[in-house]
């Protein structure tokens, strides 16, 4: 799994970082998202799939790696 974010399209939520803080961040300048973790461990993946989907703007991106 490779994770990408688009932080011009992130309106600050922030529930991504809230539900995998392991994968996902949130800047303290402008409360966009910072990605922690591009290829996040096996564990993480159904997390983080939730993640994309639950994202208001869909900012966030899973794909192969
Ligand atoms: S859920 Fe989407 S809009 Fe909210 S902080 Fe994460 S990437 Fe940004």
């Amino acid at each position: 799994m490779r994770v990408t974010v688009d932080r011009g399209r992130c309106v600050g939520s922030g529930s991504c970082a809230l539900a995998v803080p392991d994968v996902f961040d949130q800047s303290p300048r402008d409360g966009r998202v910072v990605l922690v973790m591009q290829t996040p461990d096996p564990h993480l993946h159904e997390a983080t799939e939730a993640a994309a989907d639950f994202c208001p703007v869909s900012a966030i991106t899973v794909g192969e790696r």
